[in-house]
Protein backbone atom coordinates (compact mmCIF):
# COMPACT_ATOMS: atom_id res chain seq x y z
CA UNK A 1 0.00 0.00 0.00
CA UNK A 2 1.12 3.46 -0.31
CA UNK A 3 2.04 5.38 2.68
CA UNK A 4 3.19 8.93 3.70
CA UNK A 5 6.92 8.96 5.27
CA UNK A 6 8.98 11.49 6.83
CA UNK A 7 12.56 9.81 5.57
CA UNK A 8 16.05 10.67 6.07
CA UNK A 9 17.50 9.95 3.40
CA UNK A 10 20.76 10.35 4.09
CA UNK A 11 23.33 11.18 7.07
CA UNK A 12 22.08 14.18 8.72
CA UNK A 13 19.47 15.56 6.03
CA UNK A 14 16.05 16.98 7.16
CA UNK A 15 13.27 14.38 7.51
CA UNK A 16 11.54 14.72 4.29
CA UNK A 17 7.74 13.43 3.48
CA UNK A 18 8.09 11.43 0.71
CA UNK A 19 5.19 8.47 -0.80
CA UNK A 20 6.19 5.23 -0.17
CA UNK A 21 5.53 1.64 -0.56
CA UNK A 22 4.28 -0.37 2.77
CA UNK A 23 4.61 -4.30 2.09
CA UNK A 24 1.39 -6.53 3.71
CA UNK A 25 1.81 -7.85 7.23
CA UNK A 26 3.75 -11.16 7.65
CA UNK A 27 1.80 -13.94 9.34
CA UNK A 28 3.78 -12.50 12.75
CA UNK A 29 3.26 -8.88 11.88
CA UNK A 30 0.41 -6.00 12.49
CA UNK A 31 -0.76 -3.43 9.90
CA UNK A 32 -0.67 -0.38 12.38
CA UNK A 33 -2.21 3.22 11.02
CA UNK A 34 -0.33 5.51 13.03
CA UNK A 35 -2.15 8.06 15.04
CA UNK A 36 1.10 9.44 16.83
CA UNK A 37 4.42 9.29 17.19
CA UNK A 38 6.64 10.15 20.02
CA UNK A 39 10.40 11.93 19.07
CA UNK A 40 12.88 10.62 20.89
CA UNK A 41 16.62 11.70 21.42
CA UNK A 42 17.62 8.77 19.80
CA UNK A 43 16.05 9.13 16.57
CA UNK A 44 17.93 12.78 16.59
CA UNK A 45 20.98 11.23 16.98
CA UNK A 46 19.98 8.34 15.04
CA UNK A 47 19.42 10.76 12.05
CA UNK A 48 22.64 12.38 12.56
CA UNK A 49 24.55 9.48 12.62
CA UNK A 50 25.91 9.68 16.09
CA UNK A 51 24.05 6.29 16.60
CA UNK A 52 25.10 4.15 13.46
CA UNK A 53 22.48 3.41 11.35
CA UNK A 54 21.95 3.18 7.49
CA UNK A 55 20.34 5.31 5.25
CA UNK A 56 17.48 5.98 3.76
CA UNK A 57 16.05 5.27 6.27
CA UNK A 58 12.47 6.09 8.32
CA UNK A 59 12.98 6.77 11.71
CA UNK A 60 10.19 7.03 14.54
CA UNK A 61 10.02 4.22 17.41
CA UNK A 62 7.46 5.54 19.58
CA UNK A 63 4.80 4.54 16.97
CA UNK A 64 0.93 4.59 19.01
CA UNK A 65 -2.06 3.93 16.52
CA UNK A 66 -4.89 1.56 15.72
CA UNK A 67 -4.82 -1.99 14.51
CA UNK A 68 -5.57 -2.29 10.45
CA UNK A 69 -4.83 -5.57 9.50
CA UNK A 70 -3.24 -8.44 11.62
CA UNK A 71 -0.98 -11.68 10.12
CA UNK A 72 -2.12 -15.11 10.21
CA UNK A 73 -0.42 -16.02 13.13
CA UNK A 74 -1.41 -13.11 15.03
CA UNK A 75 -3.69 -13.58 18.23
CA UNK A 76 -3.14 -10.78 20.66
CA UNK A 77 -5.05 -7.69 18.57
CA UNK A 78 -7.49 -7.65 16.04
CA UNK A 79 -8.58 -4.99 13.36
CA UNK A 80 -9.67 -1.75 14.95
CA UNK A 81 -7.91 -2.61 18.50
CA UNK A 82 -5.77 1.10 20.33
CA UNK A 83 -2.03 0.16 20.08
CA UNK A 84 1.60 1.20 21.47
CA UNK A 85 4.65 0.13 19.84
CA UNK A 86 7.74 -0.81 21.60
CA UNK A 87 10.90 -1.91 20.43
CA UNK A 88 11.67 -5.14 18.86
CA UNK A 89 13.21 -8.09 20.10
CA UNK A 90 13.73 -11.80 19.00
CA UNK A 91 11.51 -13.86 21.52
CA UNK A 92 14.00 -16.91 21.15
CA UNK A 93 17.00 -15.58 23.46
CA UNK A 94 17.42 -16.37 26.86
CA UNK A 95 17.10 -12.53 27.66
CA UNK A 96 13.52 -12.61 26.01
CA UNK A 97 12.74 -15.86 27.39
CA UNK A 98 13.07 -15.23 30.77
CA UNK A 99 10.82 -11.82 30.36
CA UNK A 100 13.49 -9.06 30.18
CA UNK A 101 12.69 -8.76 26.32
CA UNK A 102 14.58 -5.09 26.41
CA UNK A 103 17.92 -7.10 27.15
CA UNK A 104 17.32 -9.46 23.83
CA UNK A 105 20.13 -10.55 22.64
CA UNK A 106 19.54 -9.45 19.11
CA UNK A 107 18.49 -6.08 20.20
CA UNK A 108 20.96 -4.20 18.02
CA UNK A 109 20.64 -6.17 15.06
CA UNK A 110 16.36 -5.73 15.38
CA UNK A 111 16.09 -2.05 16.34
CA UNK A 112 18.68 -0.71 14.93
CA UNK A 113 19.83 -3.15 11.79
CA UNK A 114 17.38 -1.52 8.85
CA UNK A 115 15.63 -4.60 8.81
CA UNK A 116 13.00 -6.81 10.13
CA UNK A 117 14.12 -10.07 11.68
CA UNK A 118 14.01 -12.30 8.41
CA UNK A 119 16.53 -9.97 6.93
CA UNK A 120 13.72 -7.84 4.97
CA UNK A 121 12.50 -4.50 5.36
CA UNK A 122 8.90 -3.84 4.42
CA UNK A 123 9.31 0.26 3.25
CA UNK A 124 10.73 0.79 -0.60
CA UNK A 125 10.57 4.13 -2.36
CA UNK A 126 10.57 3.70 -5.77
CA UNK A 127 11.48 0.47 -5.70
CA UNK A 128 14.51 0.76 -3.79
CA UNK A 129 14.67 -0.54 -0.11
CA UNK A 130 14.22 2.42 2.50
CA UNK A 131 15.49 0.80 6.17
CA UNK A 132 13.41 -0.02 8.65
CA UNK A 133 14.13 1.94 12.31
CA UNK A 134 13.33 -0.29 15.95
CA UNK A 135 11.19 -2.78 13.64
CA UNK A 136 8.37 -0.30 13.51
CA UNK A 137 9.65 2.89 11.55
CA UNK A 138 6.71 4.93 12.94
CA UNK A 139 7.29 7.94 11.30
CA UNK A 140 4.48 7.72 9.06
CA UNK A 141 0.60 7.60 8.27
CA UNK A 142 0.97 3.16 8.66
CA UNK A 143 3.93 0.73 10.22
CA UNK A 144 4.62 -2.68 10.11
CA UNK A 145 5.91 -4.02 13.66
CA UNK A 146 5.53 -7.77 15.05
CA UNK A 147 2.99 -8.73 17.01
CA UNK A 148 5.94 -9.08 20.07
CA UNK A 149 6.17 -5.23 19.67
CA UNK A 150 2.41 -4.02 19.97
CA UNK A 151 0.60 -3.61 23.07
CA UNK A 152 -3.07 -3.22 23.15
CA UNK A 153 -4.28 -0.08 25.01
CA UNK A 154 -7.42 1.02 26.11
CA UNK A 155 -9.81 2.80 23.98
CA UNK A 156 -10.59 5.41 26.41
CA UNK A 157 -7.28 6.77 26.86
CA UNK A 158 -6.32 9.61 24.13
CA UNK A 159 -3.62 7.51 21.90
CA UNK A 160 -2.02 11.29 21.22
CA UNK A 161 -0.68 10.60 23.98
CA UNK A 162 0.62 7.11 24.44
CA UNK A 163 3.42 6.61 22.14
CA UNK A 164 5.89 7.82 24.46
CA UNK A 165 4.87 4.97 26.65
CA UNK A 166 6.87 2.44 24.49
CA UNK A 167 10.11 3.90 25.12
CA UNK A 168 11.25 7.26 27.20
CA UNK A 169 8.31 6.87 29.70
CA UNK A 170 9.22 2.99 30.11
CA UNK A 171 12.84 3.76 30.21
CA UNK A 172 12.44 6.38 33.20
CA UNK A 173 9.76 4.31 35.32
CA UNK A 174 11.39 0.95 34.62
CA UNK A 175 14.48 2.04 35.76
CA UNK A 176 12.89 2.62 39.02
CA UNK A 177 10.40 -0.08 38.79
CA UNK A 178 12.58 -2.88 37.85
CA UNK A 179 16.41 -2.48 38.04
CA UNK A 180 16.68 0.22 41.14
CA UNK A 181 13.69 -1.09 43.08
CA UNK A 182 13.78 1.09 45.71
CA UNK A 183 11.53 0.89 48.97
CA UNK A 184 8.64 3.23 50.21
CA UNK A 185 10.24 5.61 52.51
CA UNK A 186 13.48 5.11 50.58
CA UNK A 187 15.02 8.31 48.90
CA UNK A 188 16.28 9.01 45.19
CA UNK A 189 18.09 11.70 43.54
CA UNK A 190 17.34 12.16 39.40
CA UNK A 191 19.58 14.61 37.39
CA UNK A 192 17.80 15.68 34.76
CA UNK A 193 14.12 16.27 34.44
CA UNK A 194 13.13 15.32 30.54
CA UNK A 195 11.09 12.56 29.60
CA UNK A 196 13.24 9.83 31.00
CA UNK A 197 14.12 11.76 34.43
CA UNK A 198 10.05 12.49 34.79
CA UNK A 199 9.22 9.10 34.40
CA UNK A 200 11.49 7.91 36.88
CA UNK A 201 9.77 10.75 39.19
CA UNK A 202 6.48 9.22 39.10
CA UNK A 203 7.73 5.84 39.57
CA UNK A 204 9.40 6.85 42.90
CA UNK A 205 6.50 8.90 43.70
CA UNK A 206 4.24 5.44 43.51
CA UNK A 207 6.14 3.67 45.17
CA UNK A 208 6.09 6.25 48.18
CA UNK A 209 9.75 7.10 48.07
CA UNK A 210 10.17 9.62 51.33
CA UNK A 211 12.45 12.01 49.13
CA UNK A 212 12.45 12.49 45.54
CA UNK A 213 14.95 15.19 44.73
CA UNK A 214 14.83 16.14 40.57
CA UNK A 215 17.88 18.21 39.65
CA UNK A 216 17.85 20.28 36.28
CA UNK A 217 19.29 23.13 34.79
CA UNK A 218 15.38 24.64 33.20
CA UNK A 219 13.02 26.12 35.99
CA UNK A 220 10.07 24.87 34.07
CA UNK A 221 10.96 21.47 33.74
CA UNK A 222 11.39 21.68 38.00
CA UNK A 223 8.45 23.45 38.09
CA UNK A 224 6.86 20.13 36.44
CA UNK A 225 8.99 17.87 38.45
CA UNK A 226 6.86 19.03 41.53
CA UNK A 227 3.53 18.52 40.00
CA UNK A 228 4.60 14.97 39.16
CA UNK A 229 5.70 13.87 42.88
CA UNK A 230 9.42 15.42 43.21
CA UNK A 231 9.58 16.77 47.12
CA UNK A 232 12.41 18.79 46.27
CA UNK A 233 14.04 20.30 43.15
CA UNK A 234 16.84 21.63 42.39
CA UNK A 235 18.31 24.29 39.61
CA UNK A 236 22.17 22.72 39.02
CA UNK A 237 22.70 26.50 37.95
CA UNK A 238 21.87 27.73 41.32
CA UNK A 239 22.89 25.69 43.79
CA UNK A 240 25.72 22.77 44.70
CA UNK A 241 23.54 19.79 43.70
CA UNK A 242 25.33 17.37 45.54
CA UNK A 243 26.00 19.34 48.45
CA UNK A 244 21.97 19.85 48.54
CA UNK A 245 20.96 16.08 47.93
CA UNK A 246 23.63 15.42 50.96
CA UNK A 247 21.22 18.02 53.62
CA UNK A 248 18.04 16.79 52.22
CA UNK A 249 18.57 13.02 53.00
CA UNK A 250 21.09 13.20 55.78
CA UNK A 251 24.51 11.98 54.05
CA UNK A 252 23.29 11.17 50.29
CA UNK A 253 19.92 9.48 48.53
CA UNK A 254 19.89 5.53 48.43
CA UNK A 255 19.49 5.72 44.82
CA UNK A 256 20.27 8.09 41.74
CA UNK A 257 19.76 8.42 37.88
CA UNK A 258 21.70 9.97 35.50
CA UNK A 259 19.35 10.63 32.54
CA UNK A 260 21.70 13.44 30.92
CA UNK A 261 25.15 11.33 29.93
CA UNK A 262 27.27 14.53 30.32
CA UNK A 263 30.38 13.42 32.28
CA UNK A 264 30.33 16.09 35.06
CA UNK A 265 26.78 15.35 35.91
CA UNK A 266 27.57 11.59 35.99
CA UNK A 267 29.77 11.96 38.53
CA UNK A 268 27.37 14.20 40.71
CA UNK A 269 24.84 11.39 40.33
CA UNK A 270 27.73 8.94 41.61
CA UNK A 271 28.70 11.54 44.60
CA UNK A 272 24.97 12.10 45.46
CA UNK A 273 24.10 8.42 46.93
CA UNK A 274 25.25 7.58 50.65
CA UNK A 275 27.29 4.65 51.22
CA UNK A 276 25.42 1.28 50.12
CA UNK A 277 23.71 3.73 47.89
CA UNK A 278 23.15 2.91 44.23
CA UNK A 279 23.56 5.00 41.17
CA UNK A 280 21.94 4.44 37.53
CA UNK A 281 23.47 5.81 34.66
CA UNK A 282 20.64 5.91 32.17
CA UNK A 283 22.24 7.49 29.04
CA UNK A 284 23.10 7.71 25.78
CA UNK A 285 26.88 9.26 25.36
CA UNK A 286 27.74 10.11 21.43
CA UNK A 287 30.25 7.11 20.80
CA UNK A 288 33.84 7.70 20.57
CA UNK A 289 35.99 9.67 23.03
CA UNK A 290 33.06 11.40 24.79
CA UNK A 291 31.72 7.82 26.01
CA UNK A 292 35.30 7.09 26.90
CA UNK A 293 35.56 9.98 28.97
CA UNK A 294 32.38 9.46 30.67
CA UNK A 295 32.47 6.26 31.66
CA UNK A 296 35.95 5.94 32.51
CA UNK A 297 35.69 9.31 35.11
CA UNK A 298 32.22 7.90 36.49
CA UNK A 299 32.98 4.84 37.20
CA UNK A 300 36.22 5.14 38.44
CA UNK A 301 34.93 8.15 40.24
CA UNK A 302 32.67 5.50 41.62
CA UNK A 303 34.88 2.47 42.49
CA UNK A 304 37.55 4.68 44.22
CA UNK A 305 34.71 5.39 46.53
CA UNK A 306 33.86 1.77 47.30
CA UNK A 307 30.36 2.39 46.36
CA UNK A 308 27.85 -0.17 45.33
CA UNK A 309 27.14 1.25 41.61
CA UNK A 310 25.25 -0.55 39.52
CA UNK A 311 25.12 -0.23 35.40
CA UNK A 312 21.84 -0.13 33.85
CA UNK A 313 21.27 -0.47 30.39
CA UNK A 314 18.58 1.62 29.23
CA UNK A 315 15.35 -0.54 29.11
CA UNK A 316 14.47 0.18 25.61
CA UNK A 317 18.11 0.99 23.65
ZN1 LIG B 1 13.78 6.30 22.40
ZN1 LIG C 1 15.71 -12.07 22.30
Amino acid sequence: MKITAAMTAEKGSPFELHELELADPKPNEVLIRIVASGVCHTDAASRDGEIPVQYPVVLGHEGSGIVEKAGSNVTSVVPGDHVVISFASCGNCEYCLSGKPAYCSSFLMLNFGGVMADGTTPLHHHEHGVKNFFGQSSFATYAIANERSVVKVDKEIDLALLGPLGCGIQTGAGTVFNSLQPKFGESIAIFGAGSVGLSAVMAAKIIGCSRIIAVDIIPSRLELAKELGATHVINGNEADAVAEIRRITNGGANYSIDTTGVTEIGIQTAEAIRVKGTAAFVVKVPAGASSHRYFRQVFCYALGRGFHSTIIYPPTH
